[in-house]
């Protein structure tokens, strides 16, 4: 079986991890401290702290905004539910705005006309990799003073005008195990703030800087010292990792996009470059089997493919309160995504052989 991720774990990621289980010192040191320099030098900013998930870094950043009951934030229906959810932990309401016609991330020409007096924040997500249009959202922050967090959990190493996902705004990355670069479970926040980096650090802890001295109320949402030896391994490797999506994203446009009823992923620009966290086709009526059959097919050649994300945020149970209009973008386009597998691990004969099998199912009318 093709699976749709695989992380890539060698003898430097356990090398690493021996050595600091030797030393004794597991919790929170040096070697966090180790990781979030270099995640910092990496991203180009001046703050970087490490925490428990992607998850614990969204909620986190939004709690260091200040941001909670009677504010809104603008956000996007169609990312992975933590987006969202950590809008709510703070008791903040999220305004979902639909996503681009010819993309998957919010469509940044309707954010303006979501604006209210009690919008406090917009939270982006660079979804599949893909970095959002920055060109339009920053002077919009600007203009209305908001604070801009940036979901980059999928998206590590994505660059928009010469700049990094995470330094826009407050980046938010998650290091799950399907992830461009993971520590099993983990995550980190970027920031040029000093007063949000102390902010962070201070919730990541029980609200101390001093031990045992709590300021403010805050959480355990700490890293572990053998999570952050496996990070900076991996952050190592994300550049070439990220290269080898990027050449698989191109093999596939090459061989996929001329296919009756397939939209393949936009092609990088000039200034936008993806890191295909996911490689996400859209299949419309014209492709000579539904999604699901082409999933069934697919399955039966050994090739995992999935949906990310059958069900938009605002139409989940939970979100019903704050579905206040319909999304026709996004409502339509959980019902044509179909993610393949793109992840670095992918041999030249898995890539044919992806290729060769939805060729097949594309000529089979
Ligand atoms: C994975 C992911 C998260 C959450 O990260 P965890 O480390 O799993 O908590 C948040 N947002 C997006 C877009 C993600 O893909």
């Amino acid at each position: 079986m093709i699976p749709i991720s695989k992380p890539d774990i060698n003898e430097e990621e356990i090398n690493a991890v021996t050595k600091v289980l030797r030393t004794g010192i597991i919790a929170q040191g040096k070697v966090v401290e180790k990781f979030e320099n270099r995640f910092s030098n990496f991203v180009g900013v001046n703050h970087s702290i490490a925490v428990s998930s992607g998850t614990t870094a969204l909620h986190l950043a939004i709690l260091a905004a200040e941001i909670g009951k009677g504010d809104e934030v603008i956000t996007t229906p169609f990312s992975f539910i933590a987006s969202s959810n950590a809008i709510l932990y703070t008791g903040a309401t999220p305004v979902f705005v639909d996503i681009e016609t010819n993309g998957f991330n919010i469509n940044s020409k309707q954010i303006e006309s979501k604006l209210t007096k009690k919008t406090k924040a917009i939270l982006i997500v660079h979804l599949f990799g893909h970095p959002c249009d920055m060109d339009s959202i920053l002077p919009i922050v600007k203009k209305h003073r908001l604070i801009l967090i940036e979901d980059c959990c999928q998206a590590h190493g994505a660059i928009y005008r010469n700049n990094m996902v995470g330094s826009f705004g407050i980046g938010c990355f998650s290091f799950y195990a399907t992830k461009n670069m993971t520590t099993g479970e983990g995550g980190m926040i970027t920031t040029n703030n000093p007063e949000i980096s102390e902010k962070v650090r201070l919730l990541r802890s029980h609200g101390s800087k001093i031990q045992y001295l709590s300021e403010i109320l805050g959480y355990n949402f700490r890293m572990t010292e053998f999570q952050a030896a496996i990070g900076i391994e991996q952050l190592n490797k994300l550049p070439g990792y990220n290269a080898k999506r990027i050449n698989n994203a191109h093999y596939f446009n090459e061989h996929l996009s001329k296919l009756e009823g397939i939209t393949t992923p936009e092609e990088d620009s000039d200034f936008v470059k993806s890191v295909f966290h996911q490689y996400t086709i859209k299949i419309g009526k014209k492709f000579a089997s539904s999604r699901e059959l082409l999933q069934t097919e697919l399955e039966m050649a050994g090739i995992s493919s999935k949906i990310f994300y059958p069900i938009p945020i605002h139409l989940q149970p939970i979100y019903q309160k704050y579905n206040k209009t319909s999304l026709p973008i996004t409502e339509k386009i959980v019902n044509e995504v179909l993610s393949i597998p793109i992840h670095p691990r992918l041999s030249n004969k898995d890539l044919a052989y992806i290729v060769s099998n939805i060729k097949r199912i594309a000529y089979s009318r």
